[in-house]
């Protein structure tokens, strides 16, 4: 799925259960909390924290979380993903050359 998709994704999923009223705020907030959710899980990983046990399956479903509400929060806000990892591969190149064209093997 491109990143693209899964925003029109998203729009349809959250239009379709009617959740339509959330803000940028409520978003944002719960893509904060979704990334405490990863967090927990790389803490129960390391031994950190212990009152329960690291479940590689739980880390996956959150970063997938982390997906779907970063995709809610640009749509809200007007924000194409595909720019804007477009934006931040120029920024790369900028600071580390075009490492790009031995990655796709365009060279
Ligand atoms: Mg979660």
């Amino acid at each position: 799925m491109h990143l693209n998709e899964l925003q029109q994704y998203v729009k349809a999923w959250i239009e379709e259960i009617g959740e339509t009223n959330w803000t940028k705020w409520n978003y944002f907030s719960r893509l904060v909390e979704e990334v405490g959710e990863v967090g927990e899980q790389l803490s129960l990983s390391e031994g950190v924290k212990r009152h329960k046990s690291f479940d590689k399956a739980q880390l996956e479903e959150e970063l997938g979380d982390i997906l779907f509400v970063l995709a809610a929060l640009s749509n809200e806000l007007g924000i194409d993903l595909e720019t804007a990892f477009e934006m931040m591969r120029a920024k790369h190149k900028r600071k580390f050359g075009d490492i790009d064209r031995a990655l796709t093997g365009d060279r």
